[in-house]
C-alpha cells in the first residue's frame, strides 16, 4: 500500500480558528497514526482577503498545537503557472472551454430564470464554440457532464450523491487569468499527491465538482471525509459570541496545548467514554472512522476540567516556565523571590488556568503588600499576635522548615497554648500573605522560607 498522505489548507483570512485546528488536529493524527505525510498547504489565492498576518498567526496556532507538518507550508500563490498550464490541458482537450457570455447577459438570464421558477444555472450557450474570438474578454469553464451523477462515499456521512445536470459548467479561469478556487484546490491535491481529504462539511457541496474535475484530468480521486460544525451551547455556528473561537486566546488565557487537543479530539471523535488522551494514545486509538456524524457542541467548561487535570499533573518545571509570561503581565519578578518550580507545585491542585495560577503566585514574589486595616483588626488580635511571635521564633530556630517539621511546629503551639489549629493559621496565613488566597500554609511557609517568613510575620506585628 502507498503511504497516506493529508494535507491541512487553511484560507489565510484570520486566526487560526477552533474548527479549524480540530480538522488540522485530524489530519496530523491519521498522518501520524499511519506513517504518512502531514502537508501544510496555505490558500491564499483571494488576494485581497489573505494577509501575512494570518498566515504567521496560522502557523503559531499549529506549533503550539504541536502539529508539526511534513512538507510545506506551500502556498497557492506560487503556483499561478501551475494552475494556467492545467487549463490550458483541459481546454487542449476539448474538456473546458472558453465563455464570451458577459457579466450583464449572464444577469439577465439569471433574472428570467429566477422570475420562471428555474434554478439558475449556466445555460451552456458557448460550450460549443469552436472559434477563439480573439481580443474578447473570457473566462474558462469546465465541460461538466450532462446528465448521470456523481457519487462518493465519505468516510464519516457515508454514501453521498449528486444529479450531475444540478451541476454548472464551473469557471476555472476568471476574466484576469486567475483561477477559481474548486480548481486550485483539485490541481494541488493532484499535483501534492494527496490521498485523503479531510476538511469541514462546509465544503460537502464542492466535492462533485472537484470530483468532475479529477476525473477529467485523469486522476485518482482522494477518499472524503467531511467533519461536522462546531457548534456553540446554543446549537447555531461556533462565532465569538459564544466566546474566543481563537486557538491563540486561549494560549492567552492560560490553557495549555495538550488541553486543548485534547479537548479539540473529543469535539467530534469518541473512543468508548474515555476523556483523557496522552498524544500517544490519541495517535494509537485516533480513526477517522470514529468520528461522529452529528455536530459537536463546544462546551468550555470541558475545556477548563481538562485544564485543570493537564495543570495538576503537569511537569512543575515545565510549567513554571510557561508561567512567567503572565507573572511578567502582572509585573512579578521572580529573580529574587522563591523558586518558581516551588511556588508552582504548591498551586497546581488549585489552578484550573495558568491565569488562575499567576494570580495565586503573585503574594510569593510582593513582599511589600500592604494589610488592610479592616483585616488586621479581625486578624491580629492579641492571642493572634502572640501565636504569630511565637511562631516566628520557632521558624528561626527551626532545624528544617520540611511540610513534617513546620506541621509539628504549629501543633507545638496548639498544644501548648490549647488552641485551635485555625487560632494558629488564620492569623499566621494572613500575616504571610496579606489575605490573599493561598495554598495550604506548611507549604507556603516551606517555599518562603525562614528568612522571608519571619519577615513577613514581623513587618505584621509591628503594624
Ligand atoms: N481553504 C479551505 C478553507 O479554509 C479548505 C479547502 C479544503 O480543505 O479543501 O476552508
Amino acid at each position: 500500500m502507498s503511504e497516506i498522505r493529508l494535507r491541512f489548507a487553511p484560507s489565510p483570512t484570520g486566526f487560526l480558528h477552533i474548527g479549524g485546528a480540530r480538522t488540522a488536529l485530524f489530519n496530523w493524527l491519521l498522518a501520524r497514526k499511519e506513517k504518512g505525510k502531514f502537508i501544510l498547504r496555505i490558500e491564499d489565492t483571494d488576494v485581497a482577503r489573505s494577509t501575512k498576518e494570518s498566515v504567521d498567526a496560522i502557523l503559531e496556532g499549529m506549533t503550539w498545537l504541536g502539529l508539526d507538518w511534513d512538507e510545506g507550508p506551500f502556498y497557492q500563490s506560487d503556483n499561478f503557472p501551475l494552475y494556467r498550464e492545467y487549463v490550458e490541458k483541459l481546454l487542449a482537450a476539448g474538456k473546458a472551454y472558453k465563455c464570451y457570455c458577459t457579466p450583464e447577459e449572464l444577469e439577465r438570464k439569471r433574472e428570467i430564470a429566477i422570475s420562471e421558477g428555474r434554478k439558475p444555472k449556466y445555460d451552456g450557450t458557448c460550450r460549443n464554440i469552436k472559434e477563439d474570438r480573439p481580443g474578447a474578454p473570457f473566462v474558462v469553464r469546465f465541460k461538466a457532464p450532462l446528465e448521470g451523477t456523481t457519487v462518493f462515499d465519505d468516510l464519516i456521512k457515508g454514501r453521498i450523491c449528486f444529479q450531475n445536470e444540478e451541476l454548472d459548467d464551473l469557471i476555472i479561469q476568471r476574466t484576469d487569468g486567475t483561477p477559481t478556487y474548486n480548481f486550485t484546490v483539485v490541481i494541488d491535491d493532484v499535483s501534492m499527491g494527496i490521498t485523503t481529504v479531510i476538511r469541514g462539511d462546509d465544503h460537502v457541496n464542492n466535492t462533485p465538482r472537484q470530483i468532475l474535475l479529477y476525473q477529467a484530468l485523469g486522476c485518482p480521486v482522494p477518499k472524503f471525509a467531511h467533519v461536522p460544525m462546531i457548534l456553540g451551547a446554543d446549537k447555531s455556528r461556533l462565532s465569538k459570541r459564544h466566546g474566543a473561537t481563537s486557538v491563540m486566546a486561549y494560549r492567552d488565557m492560560g490553557f495549555l496545548p495538550e488541553a486543548m487537543v485534547n479537548y479539540l479530539v473529543r469535539l467530534g471523535w469518541s473512543h468508548g467514554d474515555e476523556e483523557i488522551f496522552t498524544l500517544d494514545e490519541l495517535i494509537d486509538k485516533f480513526s477517522i472512522e470514529a468520528v461522529g456524524r452529528s455536530a459537536g457542541v463546544f462546551n468550555p467548561d470541558k475545556l477548563l476540567w481538562l485544564n485543570a487535570h493537564y495543570i495538576k499533573t503537569g511537569d512543575p518545571q515545565r510549567l513554571a516556565g510557561l508561567l512567567l509570561p503572565f507573572l511578567k503581565e502582572r509585573d512579578v519578578d521572580v529573580s529574587g523571590g522563591p523558586d518558581l518550580t516551588a511556588v508552582v507545585r504548591t498551586l497546581q491542585d488549585r489552578s484550573r488556568t495558568l491565569l488562575e495560577m499567576a494570580d495565586g503566585a503573585v503574594f510569593y514574589y510582593r513582599s511589600d503588600f500592604q494589610y488592610d486595616a479592616k483585616s488586621v483588626a479581625k486578624f491580629l488580635t492579641p492571642s493572634g499576635r502572640e501565636v504569630c511571635a511565637e511562631l516566628a521564633s520557632r521558624l528561626e530556630t527551626a532545624d528544617e522548615l520540611g511540610h513534617d517539621a513546620v506541621a509539628a511546629l504549629f501543633e507545638g503551639i496548639c498544644a501548648e497554648r490549647g488552641v485551635k489549629l485555625k487560632d494558629v493559621a488564620q492569623p499566621v496565613r494572613f500575616a504571610l500573605t496579606g489575605g490573599a488566597p493561598s495554598p495550604a500554609i506548611y507549604d507556603v511557609i516551606g517555599v518562603l522560607g525562614r528568612e522571608e517568613s519571619v519577615r513577613r510575620i514581623r513587618r505584621a506585628l509591628a503594624l
